[in-house]
C-alpha cells in the first residue's frame, strides 16, 4: 500500500478520498487554487501545495503543476477524482512517466472510450450490445440525414466527444433535422473542440441504468447496478441502487455485459458502464444498449457503496498499489437499498441558474451519510460546480430508503444561498418516483409540480419575524419588558410585518392583513394553534426558518441600493463568469420585459438572461464566442419613450 497519495481534485471527493486514506493510514496531499486557500479539503490533508489562479485551466487542470508537487512531496500515487484531469489519458501518460502511479485505467484504456464512437464499435465487437445507430466517419450533412432516416425517428444527434449532457438533441421529425444538426456541432465545438457526431436510435421511454465496474488490468467485476433515471435536461439529479423493478435474469445480462466491456480493454480500476435501457414494458434482458464508459470513480457511486459495504476508493488504492482484485464475483451480494441526492447551490425558479453565496449557515442531519466539500461560512464561488453536498441513505427498503431520504432533505438546513432542495424534497414526495415508475423523462413532464412554491401558509414567516424581532434567542426570551403589549413594524428585505407582544410565550404576527397567533415554551412553538416542527436558526446573515420549505429574512441595510434587477442603468450583466452563446438581439430593437436578450453558458449550463422591463436596445457590448467575467455589462436598454 501507498504511503502517501496527492489527491488531484477538490470539493467533496477530494475529502472523500481523504477519508479513506486516513482510515487506511495513508497520508495525504491536497492542492488548492487561490480561491480554495481555506477549503475544507486543504484543511483535511495532511499537507497542501498551491497550484494558481481560482479559474481551472490555472489550478486544478495544471497536469505539470499536480505531478510537480507531487514529486515534491514524496507522494507515490496520484487520485484524480472526477472531473478535471480524471479522463485525460495524456496526464496518465504524463504521471507514469514521471515515475508516479496514477490510481486508474491506463491511458490506453481512457483513449479507447474516450470517443463514444470509437467505443461503441470496439464494444460491438466485444459481444455488448449497442444502441441502434451510426456512427462511422462520414460527417456529412446529408449522410447523416439519411442515416437518420434509416434509423427512424425520433433519433438523436450526439457529440462524440461529448459529456455532462451536452452537444446532444433529439430530433422528432426529419424537417428539423439539419438544424439540431447544426447546433449539436456548434455546441460540441465550443465544448469540445470536436465537432462530430454520431446519431442514435432515441429510446423511448428510456431508464439510465448504469453499471459499476472494477478491473485489475486483465479480470474485472461487477458491483451491480444503479438507476440514474431521475434527470434534468441530461443531468442526474436523485440516483438508486439497486434498479427499481430489476429482474434477476436482467442484472445478469447486464452485469456480464459490463464485464465484457471492461475486460475487452484491459481495464484497471473503477469505471462505469452506461446503458439506455427501454422501459416502456418492463426491464427486458433485450432491451438494453451500451451508450458510453465513464473510466473514473462516478459522482454516484455512494449508493453502490451503501448496497454492497465496499468502499471503492479503498479498492481503488488497493489495487492501484498492485494487490489483487480485492472479491471474487460470487462474493459480492447487494443489501437493501440506497439513494443519493444531488444538492446545489441554484436558482431553481430562474432555470436551475447555479447560485453563489456565502453559507451563513448549514447544518445537516446524522441520519444521512453527507459528501460534502463545505462548511458553514464556506463560499459557493462562481469558479467551480455548484455542489453543496450528496445526502446518501439506506434503507432495507426501497421505501423506507426513500422515505429516509425524504426526512434527512427535510432536515437540511442552508442559508445564504438558495438551493434545489425544496425540489429534491418534491422528488421524494412524487407518486410515480415513489412507486418506482422512473424514466428520464419523468423530471420534464412534471417540471412545473415539482417547481411549483409550497402552499405558503404564513406560518414560517410569522416564526422568522419573532425570529427577527429577537424573541426567537434563548438568551433573551424571557427578558424583562416582555410581559407588557407591545406594538411594532419590523421589515426586512422585501417585505415587513407588525409585531404585538401579548405576553410572556405570547405574540401576534400580522403580515398581509393575515394575523398569526405564535406562542412558545422553551424551544417549542404553536403558530394558530398547530404545534411547529419548523427550526428557528440565527446567523450573520439573518434569521432562517427550516422545516417546511425555508424562509430567509434579511434585515433591512438602510445602505442597500433598492433598484430594478438591472440596476437601475439599463444594463444587463452576466450573472457569472461565462461563455456568450448567443445574442438575440440587436441594437435599436425593441423588446418587452421577459425577452430573451442572450444565452449565456456557464458551469454545465446554458442560462437565458432576459429583459426586465420594456425597452429599447440601446447598445450590445458583447459578442458571440465572448468569454465575459461576473458582472459585464452585455446589453444596454433606453426607456421606451412615452
Ligand atoms: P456523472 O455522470 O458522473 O454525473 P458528468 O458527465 O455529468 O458525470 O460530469 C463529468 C464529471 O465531472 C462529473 O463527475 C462531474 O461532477 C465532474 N465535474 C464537472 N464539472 C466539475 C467541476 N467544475 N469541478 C469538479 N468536478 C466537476
Ligand atoms: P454524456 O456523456 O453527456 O453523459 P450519454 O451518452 O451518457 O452522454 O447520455 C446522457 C443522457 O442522455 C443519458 O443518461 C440519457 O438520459 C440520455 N440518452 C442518451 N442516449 C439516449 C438514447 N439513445 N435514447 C434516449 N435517451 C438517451
Ligand atoms: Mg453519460
Amino acid at each position: 500500500m501507498f504511503d502517501k497519495i496527492l489527491i488531484a481534485n477538490r470539493g467533496e471527493i477530494a475529502c472523500r478520498v481523504i477519508d479513506t486514506c486516513r482510515r487506511m493510514g495513508v497520508t495525504t496531499v491536497a492542492v488548492f487554487s487561490d480561491a480554495d486557500r481555506a477549503a475544507r479539503h486543504v484543511q483535511m490533508a495532511d499537507q497542501a501545495v498551491h497550484l494558481g489562479g481560482p479559474a481551472p485551466a490555472d489550478s486544478y487542470l495544471r497536469g505539470d503543476a499536480i505531478i510537480a508537487a507531487a514529486m515534491a512531496t514524496g507522494a507515490q500515487a496520484i487520485h484524480p477524482g472526477y472531473g478535471f484531469l480524471s479522463e485525460n489519458p495524456d496526464f496518465v501518460d504524463q504521471v507514469q512517466a514521471a515515475g508516479l502511479v496514477f490510481i486508474g485505467p491506463s491511458g490506453d484504456a481512457i483513449r479507447a472510450m474516450g470517443l463514444k464512437d470509437a467505443a461503441k464499435a470496439l464494444m460491438e465487437k466485444a459481444g455488448v450490445p449497442v444502441v441502434p445507430g451510426y456512427h462511422g466517419a462520414d460527417q456529412e450533412a446529408d449522410h447523416l440525414a439519411r442515416m437518420a432516416d434509416e434509423i427512424g425517428y425520433p433519433v438523436l444527434v450526439k457529440a462524440v466527444a461529448g459529456g455532462g449532457g451536452k452537444g446532444m438533441r433529439r430530433v422528432d421529425d426529419p424537417a428539423d433535422f439539419a438544424q439540431a444538426l447544426d447546433s449539436a456541432r456548434s455546441e460540441a465545438r465550443t465544448a469540445f473542440g470536436n465537432p462530430d457526431v454520431l446519431i442514435e436510435k432515441y429510446v423511448l421511454q428510456p431508464r439510465h441504468i448504469e453499471v459499476q465496474v472494477f478491473g485489475d488490468g486483465k479480470r474485472a467485476v461487477h458491483l451491480f447496478e444503479r438507476d440514474c433515471s431521475l434527470q434534468r435536461r441530461h443531468q442526474k439529479v436523485i440516483e438508486e441502487a439497486p434498479a427499481p423493478g430489476m429482474t434477476a435474469e436482467m442484472r445478469q445480462a447486464m452485469g456480464d455485459a459490463a464485464v465484457r466491456a471492461a475486460e475487452a480493454i484491459g481495464y484497471s480500476g473503477a469505471g462505469t458502464i452506461e446503458f439506455i435501457v427501454d422501459g416502456s414494458d418492463g426491464l427486458r434482458p433485450d432491451r438494453f444498449w451500451f451508450m458510453e464508459m465513464n473510466t473514473r470513480l462516478q459522482v454516484e457511486h455512494p449508493v453502490t457503496e451503501a448496497i454492497t459495504g465496499i468502499d471503492l476508493v479503498e479498492w481503488q488504492l488497493r489495487v492501484a498499489s498492485g494487490e489483487d482484485l480485492p472479491a471474487r464475483q460470487q462474493d459480492l451480494t447487494i443489501n437493501g437499498h440506497a439513494f443519493e441526492a444531488r444538492l446545489y447551490a441554484e436558482d431553481v425558479p430562474a432555470g436551475f441558474l447555479p447560485a453563489t453565496g456565502r453559507l451563513a449557515h448549514l447544518g445537516f442531519p446524522a441520519s444521512a451519510r453527507i459528501e460534502t466539500g463545505v462548511r458553514q461560512g464556506d463560499v459557493i464561488s462562481p469558479w467551480y460546480d455548484p455542489m453543496i453536498a450528496k445526502v446518501v441513505t439506506w434503507g432495507q427498503t426501497r421505501a423506507v430508503a426513500l422515505r429516509s431520504l425524504e426526512s434527512a432533505l427535510v432536515d437540511t438546513d442552508v442559508a445564504g444561498s438558495v438551493t434545489n432542495l425544496d425540489f429534491l424534497i418534491a422528488l421524494t414526495r412524487h407518486d410515480g418516483f415513489s412507486a418506482g415508475q422512473v424514466d428520464t423523462g419523468l423530471i420534464g413532464r412534471d417540471l412545473d409540480a415539482l417547481t411549483a412554491p409550497g402552499d405558503d401558509d404564513g406560518a414560517s414567516v410569522a416564526l422568522a419575524v419573532i425570529g427577527l424581532a429577537g424573541l426567537a434567542d434563548p438568551d433573551t426570551q424571557g427578558g424583562m419588558t416582555l410581559w407588557q403589549p407591545l406594538r411594532r413594524t419590523i421589515a426586512w428585505d422585501g417585505g415587513q410585518a407588525v409585531l404585538e407582544v401579548m405576553g410572556p410565550g405570547h405574540a401576534r404576527v400580522t403580515l398581509d392583513d393575515r394575523i398569526h397567533d405564535v406562542r412558545w415554551q422553551g424551544d417549542r412553538w404553536w403558530v394558530d394553534g398547530d404545534l411547529c416542527r419548523q427550526r428557528i436558526i440565527h446567523h450573520d446573515a439573518g434569521v432562517s426558518v427550516f422545516g417546511r420549505g425555508t424562509v430567509h429574512l434579511k434585515p433591512v441595510d438602510p445602505l442597500d441600493r433598492a433598484g430594478a434587477d438591472d440596476g437601475g442603468d439599463g444594463l444587463t450583466r452576466s450573472p457569472m463568469p461565462g461563455l456568450v452563446k448567443a445574442i438575440h438581439v440587436t441594437q435599436g430593437q425593441q423588446v418587452r420585459a421577459g425577452d430573451r436578450l442572450c444565452v449565456l453558458e456557464a458551469m454545465k449550463m446554458e442560462h437565458s438572461l432576459l429583459a426586465s422591463r420594456d425597452g429599447t436596445v440601446a447598445e450590445v457590448l458583447a459578442a458571440q464566442g465572448d468569454q465575459v467575467e461576473a458582472g459585464a455589462a452585455l446589453i444596454r436598454l433606453d426607456e421606451v419613450p412615452e
